[in-house]
């Protein structure tokens, strides 16, 4: 029987939670590493300033994947709204390959299935995506990663202070996804199985799309416990690790 495939997502790593970088390390050193894949869906790390920010927690993280990948497990990693500056110095200190977050299309256990951090799919969140659009965009992105480490540091707090204040005023984290831009998905890239995470909302939602039956499933975060997409050759399972 082939090794299972694993999916996480929004990590939201931070050297202020080490109990979530151990507890992330443990499971690559164990679940991970019998794994034929893993794949991280966006927000691995609660921000990410450049590929050259020195913090020690983030050294860790990155070693412990590095062990991953020298073991023989293929690791792939998208951007999330939270560390899309994550670039090809982390991917050759990883070993991991990154992939599109607004849609990968990849098999798993025999099936094909889009992979996406899911922010794209939130089309009612009009400032978000105003915002998206500006920060995502690839000059801005050079910009950015030219800019002193200090400033980039600078920015990235303010950024994080004005989205506490948005949370404050709309009293909720993150809007859900649209459906019809789910279901758009679902046509765009042909499947019927969708995989995201970015909502924070673990679930398998199970719908018809264009007469189709089509699954979408939900990673949940790891603030308060993991949270693992497992696939074998008997199917998949949505599970959180206990912390
Ligand atoms: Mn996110």
């Amino acid at each position: 029987m082939s090794a299972p495939t694993l999916v996480v997502s929004d990590l939201h790593l931070d050297a202020s939670a080490p109990e979530v970088i151990d507890q992330f390390i443990e499971f690559l050193r164990t679940e991970g590493r019998n794994a034929s894949a893993l794949f991280i869906l966006g927000d691995l790390f609660e921000v990410w300033i450049g590929d050259d920010d020195p913090d020690p927690a983030k050294a860790r993280v990155q070693a412990a994947i590095r062990e991953l990948t020298s073991a023989g497990v293929p690791c792939f990693v998208m951007h999330g709204n939270r560390d899309f500056l994550i670039g090809r110095r982390f991917a050759a200190a990883t070993g991991c390959v990154l992939i599109d977050d607004r849609g990968t299309v990849v098999e798993i256990a025999g099936q094909r299935a889009l992979l996406l951090h899911g922010d794209v799919l939130c089309t009612d969140d009009h400032d978000y995506q105003r915002l998206r659009r500006r920060v995502r965009n690839p000059l801005t992105k050079a910009i950015l990663r030219l800019l002193p480490l200090g400033t980039r540091r600078n920015l990235a707090a303010k950024m994080r202070a004005g989205s506490k204040a948005h949370i404050a005023k709309s009293m909720e984290q993150i809007m859900d996804v649209n459906p019809a831009a789910v279901e758009q998905a679902f046509r765009t890239h042909g499947v019927d199985l969708m995989i995201h995470g970015h909502t924070h909302r673990p679930a398998v939602h199970r719908l018809t799309v264009d007469g189709r039956p089509a699954t979408r499933i939900v990673l949940g975060d790891w603030y308060d416990q993991g949270s693992v997409l497992r696939f074998d050759a008997t199917g998949y399972e949505l599970r959180e690790l206990a912390r």
